[in-house]
């Protein structure tokens, strides 16, 4: 018989053995509080997800708090403006670690239908490292339930000695930088000119995820970059459906 097969059978008889990392994942994952806000509309299922039906408070998750300062967890449920990204990312900031964000829904995770658009990121990633992304347009309730058990499951496997809010590793940032507007857009410190400018391409990569070992640095790799390009233009004048269908450059 295994040890884990042991310990399971003693458990059930009401003798608990753990470890230190054990309880201390145990007190975290049962209680990650969410911070009290939405952007858009799947700011409404995150909304339906806490209500009656769905019944959050299971996953130790239903005391959404109105300050950054008492959150754990940001779920950023809509679309992500230019005009918003600074306040987000100041809040991000004011929240104490251990913390976690999720990104519901295409427009948090990449602008979604609103992409190519003037006044909308490419990804709130771009700006705060993301734990858990929810594909959808918008997820569904269940979908955001799912994301909480993901980030339980990730905070399940972290070890004292291992995670970024502990220690002096030089490597780990803390503090992400406030997006401010220039003359032509959204300006990043330590990006030079325009960091998002419209129809063109992000200059800067989205933040490795925490789950996937990132300490708020930046995936320099090409891949990244080449995941942000901006969809081709269409040339003025009638488009037939065919057209359409294939994609038209120019
Ligand atoms: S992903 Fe869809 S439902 Fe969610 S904010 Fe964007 S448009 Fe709305």
């Amino acid at each position: 018989m295994s040890d884990l097969q042991t310990q399971m059978d003693l458990e059930q008889q009401g003798v608990l053995f753990t470890t230190i990392n054990k309880l201390y994942n145990w007190g975290r994952r049962s209680s990650v509080w969410p911070m009290q806000f939405g952007l858009a509309c799947c700011a409404i299922e995150m909304i339906a997800a806490a209500a009656s039906r769905y019944d959050i408070s299971r996953f130790g998750s239903e005391l959404f708090r109105a300050s950054p300062r008492q959150a754990d967890v940001m779920i950023v449920a809509g679309t992500v403006t230019k005009k918003m990204v600074p306040q987000v990312v100041r809040l991000f900031n004011q929240m104490p670690e251990p913390r976690y964000v999720i990104s519901m829904g295409a427009c948090a995770t990449s602008g979604g239908p609103f992409r190519d658009g003037y006044n909308v990121v490419r990804g709130v990633d771009l700006y705060v490292p993301v734990d858990v992304y929810i594909p959808g347009c918008p997820p569904r309730p269940e979908a955001l339930l799912h994301s909480l058990m993901t980030l339980q499951a990730q905070i399940d496997v972290q070890a004292l000695q291992q995670v970024r809010w502990y220690g002096d590793d030089e490597g780990v940032v803390n503090e992400f930088p406030i997006p401010v507007f220039g003359a032509e857009g959204l300006e990043v410190a330590g990006i030079p000119g325009t960091a998002d400018p419209v129809g063109g391409t992000p200059k800067m990569p989205p933040f490795v995820s925490p789950a996937l070992g990132g300490k708020g640095e930046r995936d320099a790799s090409i891949k990244a970059l080449e995941g942000n390009q901006p969809k081709p233009m269409l040339r003025a004048g009638t488009v037939t459906i065919e057209e359409v269908g294939h994609g038209i450059a120019g």
